[in-house]
Protein backbone atom coordinates (compact mmCIF):
# COMPACT_ATOMS: atom_id res chain seq x y z
CA UNK A 1 0.00 0.00 0.00
CA UNK A 2 2.77 2.29 0.63
CA UNK A 3 4.41 1.55 -2.10
CA UNK A 4 1.51 2.38 -4.25
CA UNK A 5 1.34 5.54 -2.82
CA UNK A 6 4.46 6.28 -2.91
CA UNK A 7 4.28 5.79 -6.84
CA UNK A 8 1.35 7.45 -7.72
CA UNK A 9 2.64 10.45 -5.67
CA UNK A 10 5.85 10.53 -7.49
CA UNK A 11 3.76 10.10 -11.19
CA UNK A 12 1.74 13.45 -9.33
CA UNK A 13 -1.33 11.41 -9.70
CA UNK A 14 -4.26 10.70 -7.51
CA UNK A 15 -3.67 8.77 -3.98
CA UNK A 16 -6.18 5.63 -4.12
CA UNK A 17 -7.67 4.96 -1.24
CA UNK A 18 -6.99 1.15 -1.00
CA UNK A 19 -7.75 -1.61 1.09
CA UNK A 20 -5.11 -4.36 2.49
CA UNK A 21 -7.75 -7.23 1.61
CA UNK A 22 -7.03 -6.94 -2.26
CA UNK A 23 -3.81 -8.03 -1.07
CA UNK A 24 -4.85 -11.14 1.02
CA UNK A 25 -4.39 -13.46 -2.70
CA UNK A 26 -0.87 -12.24 -3.41
CA UNK A 27 0.51 -12.21 0.17
CA UNK A 28 -1.43 -15.32 1.83
CA UNK A 29 0.20 -14.59 5.27
CA UNK A 30 -1.87 -11.25 5.31
CA UNK A 31 -5.05 -14.38 6.18
CA UNK A 32 -3.08 -14.98 9.32
CA UNK A 33 -4.06 -11.96 11.20
CA UNK A 34 -6.86 -10.71 12.39
CA UNK A 35 -8.50 -7.70 10.14
CA UNK A 36 -8.18 -4.83 12.70
CA UNK A 37 -4.54 -5.19 12.79
CA UNK A 38 -4.94 -4.83 8.86
CA UNK A 39 -6.85 -1.81 9.37
CA UNK A 40 -5.23 -0.15 11.72
CA UNK A 41 -1.95 -0.54 9.23
CA UNK A 42 -4.30 1.64 6.45
CA UNK A 43 -5.57 4.45 9.06
CA UNK A 44 -1.85 4.79 10.01
CA UNK A 45 -0.50 5.18 6.74
CA UNK A 46 -3.85 7.85 5.95
CA UNK A 47 -2.87 9.37 8.69
CA UNK A 48 0.94 9.29 7.61
CA UNK A 49 0.12 10.94 4.18
CA UNK A 50 -2.60 13.37 5.84
CA UNK A 51 -0.24 14.43 8.00
CA UNK A 52 2.50 15.14 5.66
CA UNK A 53 0.03 17.23 3.01
CA UNK A 54 -0.25 18.97 6.33
CA UNK A 55 2.80 19.86 7.22
CA UNK A 56 5.67 18.56 4.94
CA UNK A 57 8.07 20.62 7.00
CA UNK A 58 7.56 18.31 10.08
CA UNK A 59 5.97 15.41 8.89
CA UNK A 60 8.21 13.50 6.25
CA UNK A 61 6.84 11.46 3.53
CA UNK A 62 6.34 8.06 5.15
CA UNK A 63 9.17 5.57 4.03
CA UNK A 64 9.50 1.32 4.73
CA UNK A 65 10.72 0.45 7.96
CA UNK A 66 13.58 -1.58 8.48
CA UNK A 67 12.74 -5.70 9.31
CA UNK A 68 15.16 -5.38 12.28
CA UNK A 69 13.81 -2.10 13.49
CA UNK A 70 10.99 -2.17 15.81
CA UNK A 71 8.16 -3.83 14.90
CA UNK A 72 4.87 -3.62 15.77
CA UNK A 73 0.41 -4.31 15.11
CA UNK A 74 -2.01 -3.04 16.75
CA UNK A 75 -5.59 -4.84 17.09
CA UNK A 76 -8.77 -3.98 18.57
CA UNK A 77 -11.25 -5.58 21.02
CA UNK A 78 -14.54 -6.69 20.12
CA UNK A 79 -16.64 -9.77 22.00
CA UNK A 80 -13.87 -10.21 24.21
CA UNK A 81 -11.52 -11.27 21.40
CA UNK A 82 -8.67 -9.79 23.84
CA UNK A 83 -8.52 -10.92 27.68
CA UNK A 84 -6.16 -11.09 29.98
CA UNK A 85 -6.03 -14.07 32.69
CA UNK A 86 -4.39 -12.27 35.39
CA UNK A 87 -4.28 -15.53 37.86
CA UNK A 88 -2.16 -17.69 34.73
CA UNK A 89 -0.41 -14.39 33.52
CA UNK A 90 -1.96 -15.46 29.85
CA UNK A 91 -2.97 -12.62 27.53
CA UNK A 92 -5.70 -13.80 24.31
CA UNK A 93 -5.23 -12.19 21.71
CA UNK A 94 -7.67 -12.78 18.39
CA UNK A 95 -6.63 -15.12 16.11
CA UNK A 96 -3.99 -16.96 18.16
CA UNK A 97 -6.13 -19.90 19.98
CA UNK A 98 -4.23 -20.53 23.12
CA UNK A 99 -3.38 -18.21 25.76
CA UNK A 100 0.23 -16.47 25.15
CA UNK A 101 2.05 -16.46 28.45
CA UNK A 102 3.30 -13.06 29.63
CA UNK A 103 5.56 -11.11 32.38
CA UNK A 104 2.61 -8.48 33.87
CA UNK A 105 3.72 -5.82 35.44
CA UNK A 106 0.29 -5.04 37.26
CA UNK A 107 -3.14 -5.58 37.17
CA UNK A 108 -5.73 -3.36 35.78
CA UNK A 109 -9.79 -3.47 35.74
CA UNK A 110 -12.00 -1.47 32.87
CA UNK A 111 -12.52 -2.53 29.43
CA UNK A 112 -9.94 -3.46 27.35
CA UNK A 113 -9.94 -0.90 24.15
CA UNK A 114 -6.79 -1.94 22.21
CA UNK A 115 -3.41 -3.81 22.62
CA UNK A 116 0.03 -3.14 20.54
CA UNK A 117 2.22 -6.09 20.27
CA UNK A 118 5.64 -4.79 19.77
CA UNK A 119 8.71 -6.43 19.11
CA UNK A 120 11.93 -4.41 19.72
CA UNK A 121 15.08 -4.75 18.04
CA UNK A 122 16.92 -7.14 21.01
CA UNK A 123 14.31 -9.14 19.71
CA UNK A 124 11.88 -9.00 22.48
CA UNK A 125 8.29 -8.81 23.08
CA UNK A 126 5.89 -6.26 24.42
CA UNK A 127 2.05 -5.97 24.61
CA UNK A 128 0.92 -2.72 25.80
CA UNK A 129 -2.59 -2.94 26.83
CA UNK A 130 -5.04 0.13 26.25
CA UNK A 131 -7.81 0.22 28.98
CA UNK A 132 -11.08 2.53 29.14
CA UNK A 133 -11.62 2.91 33.18
CA UNK A 134 -13.20 5.09 35.63
CA UNK A 135 -10.96 6.59 37.82
CA UNK A 136 -7.33 6.90 36.54
CA UNK A 137 -6.39 8.73 39.44
CA UNK A 138 -3.16 7.37 41.31
CA UNK A 139 -3.05 8.13 45.26
CA UNK A 140 -1.61 11.61 46.06
CA UNK A 141 0.52 12.09 48.94
CA UNK A 142 0.49 15.48 51.18
CA UNK A 143 3.53 17.17 50.28
CA UNK A 144 6.13 17.74 53.60
CA UNK A 145 8.12 20.56 51.78
CA UNK A 146 6.30 23.73 50.01
CA UNK A 147 8.72 24.30 47.57
CA UNK A 148 11.72 22.67 45.50
CA UNK A 149 14.16 24.47 42.86
CA UNK A 150 16.51 21.73 40.54
CA UNK A 151 19.36 22.49 38.75
CA UNK A 152 20.69 20.27 36.17
CA UNK A 153 24.16 19.87 35.91
CA UNK A 154 26.68 18.14 34.18
CA UNK A 155 29.24 16.53 36.39
CA UNK A 156 26.55 15.30 38.69
CA UNK A 157 22.73 15.05 37.38
CA UNK A 158 21.03 17.92 39.63
CA UNK A 159 21.44 20.12 42.87
CA UNK A 160 18.36 20.05 44.79
CA UNK A 161 17.02 22.84 47.34
CA UNK A 162 13.99 22.22 49.33
CA UNK A 163 12.38 23.24 53.07
CA UNK A 164 15.02 20.26 54.46
CA UNK A 165 18.36 21.70 52.65
CA UNK A 166 20.25 21.23 49.58
CA UNK A 167 21.52 17.95 48.03
CA UNK A 168 23.06 16.02 45.05
CA UNK A 169 21.51 13.78 42.70
CA UNK A 170 24.56 11.61 41.09
CA UNK A 171 23.73 9.83 38.05
CA UNK A 172 23.47 6.12 38.85
CA UNK A 173 26.54 4.43 38.46
CA UNK A 174 24.92 1.55 36.81
CA UNK A 175 24.44 3.81 34.19
CA UNK A 176 27.84 4.95 33.68
CA UNK A 177 29.25 1.16 33.74
CA UNK A 178 26.47 0.41 31.17
CA UNK A 179 27.58 3.31 28.89
CA UNK A 180 31.25 2.08 29.15
CA UNK A 181 30.07 -1.28 27.86
CA UNK A 182 28.17 0.37 25.55
CA UNK A 183 30.77 1.92 24.11
CA UNK A 184 32.94 -1.61 23.54
CA UNK A 185 30.52 -3.19 22.26
CA UNK A 186 30.05 -0.31 19.66
CA UNK A 187 33.48 -0.79 18.87
CA UNK A 188 33.54 -4.40 18.27
CA UNK A 189 30.18 -4.26 16.28
CA UNK A 190 31.68 -1.80 13.82
CA UNK A 191 34.90 -4.45 13.01
CA UNK A 192 32.64 -6.86 12.25
CA UNK A 193 32.29 -8.08 8.54
CA UNK A 194 29.18 -6.23 7.67
CA UNK A 195 26.14 -9.31 6.65
CA UNK A 196 28.22 -12.11 9.09
CA UNK A 197 26.66 -14.27 12.03
CA UNK A 198 29.57 -12.18 13.89
CA UNK A 199 28.23 -9.51 12.54
CA UNK A 200 24.78 -10.14 13.50
CA UNK A 201 25.38 -11.43 16.95
CA UNK A 202 27.44 -8.54 17.73
CA UNK A 203 24.25 -6.10 16.36
CA UNK A 204 22.12 -8.21 19.12
CA UNK A 205 24.09 -7.57 21.92
CA UNK A 206 24.33 -3.69 21.20
CA UNK A 207 21.00 -3.45 20.75
CA UNK A 208 20.45 -5.33 24.23
CA UNK A 209 22.62 -3.18 25.73
CA UNK A 210 20.87 0.03 24.17
CA UNK A 211 17.59 -1.06 25.60
CA UNK A 212 18.91 -2.16 28.92
CA UNK A 213 20.30 1.91 29.35
CA UNK A 214 17.26 2.97 27.88
CA UNK A 215 15.16 1.10 30.70
CA UNK A 216 17.63 1.78 33.28
CA UNK A 217 17.88 5.60 32.21
CA UNK A 218 14.08 5.99 32.11
CA UNK A 219 13.56 3.99 35.45
CA UNK A 220 15.54 6.36 37.22
CA UNK A 221 13.96 9.37 35.45
CA UNK A 222 10.66 8.04 36.73
CA UNK A 223 11.33 7.19 40.49
CA UNK A 224 13.24 10.49 41.26
CA UNK A 225 10.42 12.96 39.22
CA UNK A 226 8.25 10.65 41.27
CA UNK A 227 9.84 11.46 44.53
CA UNK A 228 10.52 15.12 43.86
CA UNK A 229 6.54 15.43 43.21
CA UNK A 230 5.37 13.44 46.02
CA UNK A 231 7.59 15.65 48.60
CA UNK A 232 7.02 19.27 47.13
CA UNK A 233 4.31 21.37 46.52
CA UNK A 234 5.92 23.82 43.98
CA UNK A 235 8.82 22.32 41.82
CA UNK A 236 10.73 25.10 40.15
CA UNK A 237 13.45 24.25 37.54
CA UNK A 238 15.44 26.39 34.58
CA UNK A 239 13.99 26.73 30.95
CA UNK A 240 17.27 25.36 29.75
CA UNK A 241 17.17 25.33 25.52
CA UNK A 242 17.84 21.75 25.34
CA UNK A 243 17.46 21.73 21.46
CA UNK A 244 20.23 24.65 21.16
CA UNK A 245 22.73 22.86 24.01
CA UNK A 246 21.95 20.11 21.70
CA UNK A 247 24.00 21.96 19.05
CA UNK A 248 27.16 22.88 21.11
CA UNK A 249 29.49 20.99 22.79
CA UNK A 250 27.93 19.84 25.45
CA UNK A 251 25.07 17.82 23.75
CA UNK A 252 26.93 14.50 24.20
CA UNK A 253 26.57 14.68 27.87
CA UNK A 254 22.66 16.41 27.82
CA UNK A 255 21.76 13.89 25.64
CA UNK A 256 22.57 11.13 27.45
CA UNK A 257 21.14 12.75 30.78
CA UNK A 258 17.84 12.62 29.71
CA UNK A 259 16.94 16.56 30.80
CA UNK A 260 14.15 16.76 28.59
CA UNK A 261 12.81 13.87 29.31
CA UNK A 262 13.28 14.51 32.77
CA UNK A 263 11.40 17.49 32.48
CA UNK A 264 8.35 16.43 31.06
CA UNK A 265 7.82 13.52 34.06
CA UNK A 266 8.01 16.52 36.48
CA UNK A 267 5.18 18.60 34.58
CA UNK A 268 2.71 15.78 33.74
CA UNK A 269 3.48 14.07 37.14
CA UNK A 270 2.85 17.79 38.71
CA UNK A 271 -0.89 17.86 36.43
CA UNK A 272 -1.63 14.37 37.80
CA UNK A 273 -0.60 15.04 41.42
CA UNK A 274 -2.02 18.98 42.09
CA UNK A 275 0.71 20.26 42.02
CA UNK A 276 2.72 23.31 40.20
CA UNK A 277 5.62 22.84 38.30
CA UNK A 278 7.47 26.72 37.17
CA UNK A 279 9.72 26.51 34.60
CA UNK A 280 11.72 30.43 34.93
CA UNK A 281 12.55 32.25 31.90
CA UNK A 282 15.69 31.01 30.45
CA UNK A 283 17.23 34.40 31.51
CA UNK A 284 17.02 34.46 34.85
CA UNK A 285 20.71 34.68 35.74
CA UNK A 286 19.77 31.62 39.04
CA UNK A 287 23.51 30.63 38.74
CA UNK A 288 24.92 34.33 38.81
CA UNK A 289 22.99 35.36 41.60
CA UNK A 290 24.37 35.32 45.55
CA UNK A 291 21.05 33.37 47.18
CA UNK A 292 22.16 35.57 50.31
CA UNK A 293 22.36 38.99 49.07
CA UNK A 294 20.90 39.06 45.32
CA UNK A 295 24.73 40.30 44.23
CA UNK A 296 24.86 39.56 40.60
CA UNK A 297 28.33 38.08 39.20
CA UNK A 298 28.54 38.85 35.90
CA UNK A 299 31.51 36.91 35.16
CA UNK A 300 30.80 34.11 35.93
CA UNK A 301 32.30 31.32 33.65
CA UNK A 302 30.76 28.28 32.73
CA UNK A 303 33.27 26.37 34.29
CA UNK A 304 33.48 27.93 37.53
CA UNK A 305 32.19 25.10 39.98
CA UNK A 306 32.46 27.61 43.20
CA UNK A 307 32.35 31.35 43.53
CA UNK A 308 32.95 33.82 46.42
CA UNK A 309 30.38 36.46 46.26
CA UNK A 310 32.53 39.58 46.76
CA UNK A 311 29.34 41.48 48.53
CA UNK A 312 28.70 39.18 51.65
CA UNK A 313 31.62 36.84 51.77
CA UNK A 314 29.34 34.24 50.84
CA UNK A 315 31.39 31.01 49.06
CA UNK A 316 28.61 29.24 46.58
CA UNK A 317 28.64 25.96 45.20
CA UNK A 318 27.68 26.92 41.90
CA UNK A 319 24.52 23.90 41.46
CA UNK A 320 23.38 24.49 45.03
CA UNK A 321 23.52 28.22 44.89
CA UNK A 322 21.22 28.24 41.51
CA UNK A 323 18.75 25.54 43.14
CA UNK A 324 18.63 27.87 46.20
CA UNK A 325 17.72 30.36 44.03
CA UNK A 326 14.89 28.31 41.97
CA UNK A 327 13.50 27.34 45.43
CA UNK A 328 12.69 31.14 46.53
CA UNK A 329 11.68 31.21 43.05
CA UNK A 330 8.85 28.83 44.27
CA UNK A 331 8.60 30.47 47.61
CA UNK A 332 7.17 33.41 46.16
CA UNK A 333 9.77 35.84 47.44
CA UNK A 334 9.95 39.38 45.67
CA UNK A 335 12.56 39.26 43.09
CA UNK A 336 16.05 39.68 43.90
CA UNK A 337 17.19 42.61 42.94
CA UNK A 338 20.36 42.93 41.54
CA UNK A 339 23.42 44.71 42.81
CA UNK A 340 25.98 46.05 40.16
CA UNK A 341 28.65 46.28 41.78
CA UNK A 342 30.58 45.16 44.80
CA UNK A 343 29.68 47.00 48.12
CA UNK A 344 29.34 45.54 51.69
CA UNK A 345 25.61 45.27 52.45
CA UNK A 346 23.90 44.74 55.37
CA UNK A 347 20.76 43.94 54.43
CA UNK A 348 19.97 39.94 54.56
CA UNK A 349 16.66 39.52 52.14
CA UNK A 350 16.21 36.45 53.00
CA UNK A 351 16.97 36.67 56.78
CA UNK A 352 19.95 34.22 56.59
CA UNK A 353 23.01 35.37 59.00
CA UNK A 354 25.46 37.71 57.78
CA UNK A 355 29.36 36.08 56.99
CA UNK A 356 31.63 38.66 56.94
CA UNK A 357 33.17 39.55 53.24
CA UNK A 358 36.15 38.04 51.80
CA UNK A 359 37.87 40.45 50.24
CA UNK A 360 38.56 42.41 53.11
CA UNK A 361 41.48 40.86 55.20
CA UNK A 362 44.34 38.27 53.13
CA UNK A 363 43.44 35.56 54.45
CA UNK A 364 40.02 34.64 53.59
CA UNK A 365 40.81 35.63 49.90
CA UNK A 366 42.47 32.12 49.91
CA UNK A 367 39.46 30.36 50.82
CA UNK A 368 37.77 31.86 47.60
ZN1 LIG B 1 26.25 37.69 48.44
Amino acid sequence: MLDKKLQAYKKKERISQDTPAKYKDEFPFLKEVDCFALCNVQLQLEKAFRDHFRNRKQFKLPKFKKKRDKQSYTTNNTHNSIRVDFAKGLLYLPKIRDGISIELHRTFDGKIKSVTVSRTNDGKYYASILVETGNPRNKVVEPKSKACGIDLGLGHFAAVTNDFGSYKVEHPKYLRRGEERLKRLQKSFSKKQKGSKNSEKARLRLARQHAYISNARNDFLHKLSKAIIDENQVVVVEDINVKGLLKTRLAKSIADSGWSKFLTYLKYKAEWYGRTFIQVDRFFPSSKLCHRCGYKNEDLALNDRTWCCPACGETHDRDVNASINLYLVGLGRPEVKPVEQALVDDRSPYGLPKKPPCDETGSSTEKC
